[in-house]
Parts: C-alpha cells; structure tokens; sequence
C-alpha cells in the first residue's frame, strides 16, 4: 500500500489553514511535557528504587557489624569459660588457645587480680619463664612504661596473643589508668563482659592504636559476682574489626561511621570508613550493642553506590526532546507538504478550469467553423465507421439531414459500392491483403503525396451521383489514441466540367498544330531573364530535334542547337522584342544532329506578364528551302552570267561595304581597273563568239592569280574590275604587274596574246568611292595612252 492514502488520515485532524510551523511548536512543546512527565514520574521510581537498595545494603552491613561484635563477645566468653574452667592455665595453653581466635582481633590477654604481697612470687614466676625483665608496670605522665608503684593491689597482663609486631606490654597493670579501672569495676559489678571508652591501645600498631578493651571477669563456676580471680580480654581496634573483609574503599557502596555513646558530651568516632559519602539525602543510623555498650553506627551511600545507581532521567530527558524534536519536524514537513499540495491542488484546478473554457471556446469555434462550411462537408466518424458529425455543408450537398445520417449511417453508406469495391480491389492487391471495402475510402494508397485527396463519387439522398474530392484523415484523442476518422469533401462537379471543357480545347489544339508545318509555342521570360518554355507543340520536334517535354523542363536546349554564329543575334533580337514589346521575327540557323545545318524562322508577339517578365506566342518554321531558293537567286543577281565572275552590282555592294569599313576603322583598300586592249578588233577579226571566249579566258587566267579576299567583278564588255580590300598601293601595283604579265604571257587558243591596260588606285582617307573608282578610270585611260599593255598607278 502506498504511503499517500495515509497521509491525509494522518494529518486529518489537523486544519489546512494552521501554518506548519505552529503544529510544529506545538507537537514541541506537547512533547516537551509529556517528556517532562515521563521524567518526573521516572525520577521518583528511581529515588524509590534507590532508597530501597541503600537501605537493603545498609541492613546487610549492620547485621555484619552486629555479627562481627557478638562474635567477638562469644570468642571471649570461650576465652573466659577456658579459664575459669580450668584450675590453672599455663602461658602455652593460652597461646594455644588465643592464637587461632586472632581474627579482627588485636590481642588477647589475661590479667590476674595481684595484691601487693603476690607482686615479689609473680614477678619472679614470670621472670623465671624466661622474661627476664619482668616486672609490673604502669604508663608514666610522657605515656612510656615504667615500674609499677607500690599499690595493695593489680591487674597485670601476665599472658597475651597479639598480632602486634611491636613489644607486648607484659605487666602493664590495668588498675593504673582510671578508663581501665573503670571498665574492670563495671564487670566486676555486673559479672558480665564490659566494654572500655575508647583508649589508646599499649602495644598495638599505630595504626590500629585506638580501640577498646572488651573485658570479661574470670571466676571459679558458683562464684559470687565481684570475686574474680582475673580477666580475660580482647584488644579491638574498630578500625580493623569492621574493615576487614569489605570491598576495597572505591567499590564500597556504603561509607560507615562508628560513634562511641559513653561519653554524654563529646561523642567519639571510632570508626569512619575511607571513601566519601556522596551527596545523597539517603542515611540509616542505628545503635548497636557489644557487652554493655551501645555504639552508634551511621551508614550512608557513597559515591560509589550514586556512580552505579545513576538516574537514566537525563538520557530520557535527551531522548525525549530528540524526539519531540523529529516529531515535530517530521509533522512540519508533512503539514508543509500538505499545504504546498493542496496549493499546487489548486493552482491545477484553476488551471483545468481556464483550460475547460478554453475548450469550450474552441469547441464553439469548432462547431462555428463547421456550420459555416457550407460548400464543403465535413464528416466524422467513430472507429466502427458510424458517422457522428455531419455538417450543414455535408447535408446542403448530399440531401440528407444531420439527424437521419448521425448515429445511424456510415461513411461506406455515402459512397457508390463499385466504386469501393473496385478500390478495395486494387488496394488489397497492392498491400498483399483483403482490404474491406468500409475501409477502402480510408486506406492510404501509397501514392506519391501520401495523405492526398482522392476523387470519390458520393450517392445523394435522392440516388443521384456527386463527385467530390475527399481527404480522410485519422482523428486522434489528446494521448495520440485513434478514435475516428474525419472525411472532408469538395464537390467538384463543376471542376471537372472545367477539366473536361479544357481538355477538348487541348485536343482540339493539338490536332491544329500536328496539321500545321513548323511548331507552335509559348516562350517565357521571367523578370530575372530567365527562359521557360511554356507550350510547344510537337511540330517544335522537327524543328529543333527536341522533344517538347525536355523543352518545358529546360528551354535553354533550344539556344543549344542555334548555329554559334547566329546565337547572339538571336538573344539581341528577343532581348529587344522584350524591352519594346515589338513583335520577334528572326531567320537563323540550327545545327541538328541529324539533319544537319538548316534555316528556321520564328516570328513571336511577346505580352508583358503581371509580375514582370514576357510571354511569348509564336511558330517556328523551316525555310531551308526558301533560303536555298532566295541564295540561288541572289548568287544569280551579282554574277556575269558570261564569265561567271562577280558583275557590277556585287562589285558596286562590296565597295560600299569596303569603304565602310575603311572610313569606320581606317585600314587599306586598293582597286585594280583593267580595259582588254584592241578588244573590237578581236570582235571585228574572229567574230563575237571568239570574242566571247577571250573574255572567258581572260577571266580564267586573272582569277587563277587573286586570293581568295580579292573581288574580281566584270564591269561591263571588256572592262574588269579586282577590288583588293586590305592592300595598300605598293601591294596592289604589285599584284596588277603579275596579272598583266600572267594575261599577256599566256596566249589565249585562236586569237594569240591578248593583252589589257591596268590602272591602279588606293583608297584616301576622306575619298569617296567615287573619286577612287575615278582615279583608277583615269590609270587605264593614261595606260591606254601610253600605248596600252602596261600598267598605270595613279597617285
Ligand atoms: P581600245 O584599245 O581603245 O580599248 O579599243 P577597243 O576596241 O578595245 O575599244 P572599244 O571601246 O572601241 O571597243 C569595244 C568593243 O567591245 C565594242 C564592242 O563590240 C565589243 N564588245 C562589247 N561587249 C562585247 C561582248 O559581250 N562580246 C563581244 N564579242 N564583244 C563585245
Ligand atoms: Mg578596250
Ligand atoms: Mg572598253
């Protein structure tokens, strides 16, 4: 389960508006109470627990204590039975008997009752045991031991068994020091074991000095109390009597101090343990009794027992807050959370809603756009084909009403079933698989141009037939999922009147021009100079050898085929005809592959185009023919039909166009004039055909010397012209000597040598052709009358 459904319940009771960082400071705090409650409630059971186990180890340590004191009394009274028991006790007998009993205990000793007669018999007995020095002593005021006083009577300690390095105090009398007497009086009035005030011990370790002396009177069984014959007594330092056997001072839970009770004013502390009392409100204070003395015994924890009985309170305080702390910080992020959703929640719905009206909007628009289109229909259908939308333009042209097509029709229901079929058909056989022929219509045929419109035949209402172009399309949903499909129609019934009215009109077009010699065309020129052929008939085919369709895709092959000769003028002139929008008429030539050079000329009436640039119609024609006719002609017109050279219009032409060029450019032109000799004669003497045939051979003979530049023209009867373009006089004289002497050595059949005048003239810059013709007239006139067959140069 996610965590998100939770959160709400998590966070239900809290109210959307209060701000994250108040719940916050508030779980805190309510964390910081309940921790401060938890803590409160767990240091009381801590105090409780604590009070319990110091007063459980301070019961065990007085039951030690009280133990330790019986035993002590009973180890004694063991002491005291053995000897009043016993008629005599030797020195080895009591050090067999007290050695093993030294436990916590300094010493034990025996002390006789002496009076002052026995002191000399004592004295010596002792001595005579082997202690040489003996004598009964008592304790001088700088507290060392010296020779008793004469007193009537004493209490020395004869035996004693001490743990004691130091020297035993052998003879000390007891009943010389008055807290001693006073103990030895007490039991002789009881009977009973007595206690002393503490005192400083006389022969003990210093460190274990101070102690007490527990005495118990020695008399015979049946005895009355207070007729002792001695006293047995135990030396015991409280120090070692309670120390002994604890744990060491840093792991002893308790510290323990013993005061003694028999002094009313100043109490004496005869025991205090080593460690510190920790600082606790705990203690236990009790009275405890050994013989006839009660000590007042005060145990309390020390620091030890506080060290290992600490309070977890404060871990709980720290693990308390911590976690107040994360609660409230986990809940000021999920409140946080919750407001930054809930506000993203609403800034979202605000947005669905803006959207929503968007969407209403567009769909009023939508519905706008499709009863407006009124020529076009627009139909939907769902994925099962059932029609779902049908606008007023699918009812104007179908004849059907919205209300009987949607829901109820499909778009297989509008279309001619053998239309459908036949395309389902072909689209199965093309896709390798059945194609329903509901889906027919919609099926991309994977033509070239993909989704394009295709034409279909629509049945109306009334059973008639409407062609329409019709574009479906898939319709998707906003996840890109196919939900339908969307058939836009055109009626285009009229189209294809149109369609079909031209298409006649393009037949009839080319029938005209297959009949008609020469090709018909339309020639464009865009406004960057660019040509397009636009139409060419296929007479353009024999034109140029060029079929029309590579001409509609380039029209520069055209320029391809003119002759190079003829190629700029062609350009010139169509440049011309469009910058005057003069009607082109051009004759030239075109170098075909296989037919050759032939002549065509093109005549075109240009029309300037909305958008710059011109259009052409025209027709191109082949005039090879006519031209051939028309140069047989011209050949005809300039030649001397006699001698067949050039006659006097070709020569009269060329010298125009010669002194063009010399007076456009400057440059040489010499002519060489030459008048046949005696020519009547000749006529007169062999007759005129003879005549005829000198003329023929004459021109023979001069033709076969002239290059191919020079124009050698008859001008009429016996008189010839050589026009030499390029040659300067010196060259032209030149030539005219070689011609003169080539005609003259050279005898022509019949009539022998024939011989002519030459006269020579050079062109001058400003001469007309006049003068120059004149002054070479005027060279053969000299010649002749220099007496002819010569040549004459005129300067
Ligand atoms: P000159 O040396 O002074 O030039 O004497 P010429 O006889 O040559 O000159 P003229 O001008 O007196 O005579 C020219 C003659 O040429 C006259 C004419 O009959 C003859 N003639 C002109 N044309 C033809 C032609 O086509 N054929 C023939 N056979 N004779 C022609
Ligand atoms: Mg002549
Ligand atoms: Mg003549």
């Amino acid at each position: 389960m996610s965590l998100h459904p939770v959160r709400p319940r998590i966070l239900g009771f809290i109210s959307e508006d209060v701000s994250a960082w108040l719940v916050a400071l508030l779980v805190l705090l309510a964390g910081g109470i309940l921790t401060g409650l938890l803590a409160w409630a767990s240091l009381n059971q801590f105090h409780h627990q604590l009070r319990q186990r110091f007063q459980l180890l301070a019961n065990e340590r007085y039951s030690r204590i009280e133990e330790r004191f019986q035993d002590q009394e009973q180890r004694l009274d063991g002491l005291r039975r053995f000897f009043a028991n016993s008629y005599s006790v030797s020195r080895a007998e009591f050090d067999g008997y007290a050695k093993p009993l030294l436990l916590r205990t300094q010493a034990y000793s025996y002390a006789p009752r002496v009076s002052r007669a026995e002191r000399p018999a004592i004295e010596q007995a002792v001595r005579n045991e082997g202690f040489s020095t003996f004598t009964l002593r008592e304790l001088n005021a700088e507290g060392q031991l010296q020779a008793a006083g004469d007193r009537p009577e004493y209490v020395p300690v004869i035996y004693t068994q001490s743990r004691s390095h130091l020297p035993t105090p052998l003879g000390y009398d007891l009943l010389a020091q008055p807290l001693r007497r006073a103990t030895l009086e007490r039991a002789d009035s009881t009977g009973h074991m007595a206690v002393s005030q503490p005192l400083h011990l006389v022969g003990i370790d210093p460190a274990y000095a101070r102690g007490v002396l527990l005495l118990a009177p020695v008399s015979r069984e049946g005895a009355p109390t207070g007729t002792s014959e001695g006293y047995v007594m135990a030396v015991i330092s409280m120090q070692q009597l309670l120390a002994d056997g604890l744990p060491e001072d840093n792991q002893d839970f308790l510290t323990v101090r013993i005061l003694d009770l028999s002094t009313d004013d100043q109490h004496e502390v005869l025991y205090e343990s080593a460690n510190t009392a920790g600082a606790s409100d705990l203690s236990a204070t009790r009275l405890l009794r050994m013989a006839d003395h009660d000590y007042q015994v005060d145990i309390q924890p020390s620091e030890a027992f506080l060290q290992a009985n600490h309070s977890s309170v404060s871990s709980l305080v720290v693990l308390g807050a911590l976690l107040s702390l994360l609660l409230s910080a986990l809940l000021y992020v999920l409140v946080s959370q919750r407001q930054r959703a809930l506000r993203m929640v609403e800034l979202r719905t605000q947005e669905l809603h803006a959207r929503e009206q968007e969407l209403r909007g567009t769909h009023g628009q939508l519905r706008g756009v499709l009863n407006a289109a009124t020529q076009v229909a627009i139909i939907a259908t769902d994925l099962r084909g059932v029609i779902n939308t049908f606008n007023p333009g699918a009812e104007q042209m179908l004849g059907y009403s919205s209300a009987d097509v949607v829901g109820h029709m499909t778009l297989e229901n509008l279309h001619l079933p053998r239309e459908l079929a036949a395309r389902a058909a072909e689209l199965s056989a093309r896709y390798g698989k059945s194609i329903p022929t509901c889906h027919a219509m919609l099926v991309e045929g994977g033509e070239v141009g993909g989704h394009e419109a295709r034409e279909w035949t629509l049945v109306r209402s009334d059973g008639s037939h409407l062609p329409v172009n019709m574009l479906a399309t898939p319709v998707l949903d906003e996840q890109g999922l196919w939900v339908g499909h969307l058939a836009i129609c055109i009626d285009i019934t009229e189209r294809k009147r149109v369609h079909e009215a031209l298409a006649a009109r393009d037949v009839l077009l080319k029938k005209l021009s297959a009949h008609v010699p020469g090709g018909i065309y339309q020639f464009k020129m865009e406004f960057d100079g660019r040509f397009s052929v636009i139409y060419a008939s296929d007479g353009i085919r024999d034109i140029y050898e060029l079929a029309p369709d590579v001409l509609l895709l380039d029209a520069e092959a055209i320029f391809s085929r003119i002759h190079p000769q003829d190629i700029t003028r062609v350009r010139t002139s169509i440049r011309a005809s469009a910058d005057n929008l003069s009607p082109w008429r051009e004759e030239y030539r075109v170098q075909l592959p296989e037919r050759g050079l032939r002549w065509v000329r093109g005549e075109a009436t240009p029309e300037e185009l909305p958008g710059g640039g011109v259009l052409w119609h025209g027709y191109i024609s082949d005039i090879s023919d006519l031209k051939r006719v028309e140069e047989e002609l011209r050949a005809l017109s300039v030649t001397d039909s006699l001698t067949g050279i050039h006659n006097r219009r070709y020569f009269q032409e060329r010298l125009t166009t010669e002194m063009a060029r010399v007076e456009r450019g400057g440059g040489e032109l010499s002519v060489i004039m030459l008048d046949i000799d005696h020519f009547k004669r000749i006529n007169d003497q062999y007759g005129h055909a003879v005549g005829d045939r000198v003329l023929q051979a004459v021109c023979e003979r001069i033709g076969h010397r002239l290059r191919r530049t020079d124009v050698f023209c008859r001008l009429g009867g016996e008189e010839f012209m050589v026009l030499c373009p390029d040659i300067d006089g010196e060259h032209a004289y030149m030539l005219a000597v070689e011609l003169w002497q080539g005609l003259r050595g050279a005898p022509v059949d019949v009539v022998g040598v024939v011989t002519a005048s030459f006269g020579i003239a050079s062109w001058r810059p400003g001469e007309g052709a006049d003068a120059l013709l004149l002054r070479a007239d005027s060279g053969v006139y000299a010649a002749k009358q220099g007496g002819r067959d010569r040549v004459e140069q005129m300067s």
